[in-house]
């Protein structure tokens, strides 16, 4: 595809002296603004400034932004709801597209299917097949990211994760074809999946649910998940939920509180009492400061355990010389 427009050219440089600008894309109404700052985008209330930023409203707008990408040669960044993102704060240099505007969903009560959009809220997804008597996301109930967070990070909780319910999922690639994707293409395993290292935007999501339930039932075994994670890990302050990913032998947290870790600061960025995995911005924390936490732990954890603690969080943007 040829495209005429200008492109502005910004100087990554300029995110020190933040001056926004908002560009329209032609035959849609797609617009792109820049020097967004992303630390109101993540969990963490961390974070710098994107050099570009667009929120799609649709397919076809996704795809002229994706377009404007390429014709310019920025690096793409993909945005669901930020709980699992620690952005430097000298901010990322490309353009970050957020799928919070993706939310359609669409429950079909002959197949027990729900297609729900890239930015539907899993949490409020959990609660819309529980009010219906639908099994199958009770677990997802106290994850705070979207749909297609959740299919990229094979999100899970209570022995459950989108592996096991995902029926397909459609993705867009960075040169705006569209394609639909079964789990057994997804490479999934813990925490983890093939979109991780192959860039795609995951769209939408197919789920298989078990309709047909007591709507009491559900709901009920949906509320004692979240009442269970509220008792047993903090959501009182901004984190990203678990930093590290667990070892096959043991808990990331039970090495990390056995460390004697547990309340260890740098900066506003602590190492929650309630859950040792869990790193929690008391106030004013950077992300150089969450960064310098993670490596800290990492090196107490492997000088005691021999054990190297591979993060779960994606850390985006330059952390150099910290
Ligand atoms: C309090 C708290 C508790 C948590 N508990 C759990 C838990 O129990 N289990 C669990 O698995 N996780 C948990 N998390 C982590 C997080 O919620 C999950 O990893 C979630 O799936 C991330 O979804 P997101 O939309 O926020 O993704 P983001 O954080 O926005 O992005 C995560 C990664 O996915 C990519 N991405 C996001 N959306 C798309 C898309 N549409 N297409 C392509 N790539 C995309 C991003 O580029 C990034 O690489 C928790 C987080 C918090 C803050």
């Amino acid at each position: 595809m040829t495209l005429s427009y200008d492109i502005p050219k910004v100087n990554f440089s300029r995110l020190a002296d933040p001056v926004s600008e908002i560009i329209y894309l032609p035959d849609t109404s797609s617009r792109l603004q820049s020097q967004v700052s992303l630390a109101d985008f993540t969990s963490f209330r961390v974070g710098g400034l994107a050099e570009w930023y667009g929120e799609p409203n649709s397919l076809e707008e996704l795809r002229s932004i994706l377009a404007w990408a390429g014709v310019s040669g920025l690096p793409i960044h993909f945005l669901g709801a930020g709980s699992n993102l620690l952005v430097s704060d000298r901010g990322i240099s490309g353009l970050v597209i957020s799928t919070r505007h993706l939310k359609t969903t669409n429950f079909d009560p002959e197949t027990g299917r729900v297609q729900a959009g890239a930015g539907v809220s899993l949490p409020k997804l959990a609660w819309q097949a529980a009010k219906r008597g639908w099994r199958g996301l009770e677990w997802a109930v106290g994850i705070p990211g979207t749909v297609g967070g959740a299919v990229v990070m094979n999100a899970g909780a209570h022995k459950s994760c989108t592996a096991d319910i995902l029926f397909d999922t459609q993705i867009v690639t960075l040169g705006g074809d569209l394609a639909i994707l079964t789990p057994d293409q997804l490479g999934y395993s813990y925490r983890t999946s093939l979109l991780q290292k192959q860039p795609k935007l995951v769209t939408q999501a197919t789920f298989q649910l078990e309709p047909g339930y007591s709507k009491t039932e559900v709901m009920t075994t949906t509320a004692e998940h979240r009442a269970q994670r509220q008792a047993t890990q903090p959501y009182h302050l901004p984190s990203c939920g678990s930093v590290f990913r667990n070892p096959s032998a043991y808990s990331a947290a039970w090495l990390i509180e056995q460390t004697g870790l547990k309340g260890y600061r740098i900066g506003d960025a602590e190492v929650a009492q309630r859950h040792a995995n869990f790193i929690l911005n008391c106030g004013r924390a950077k992300a150089g400061d969450i960064w310098r936490l993670i490596h800290h732990i990492q090196e107490q954890v492997e000088s005691k355990w021999r054990v190297k603690l591979v993060p779960e969080v994606k850390i985006l943007g330059d952390f150099s010389q910290l």
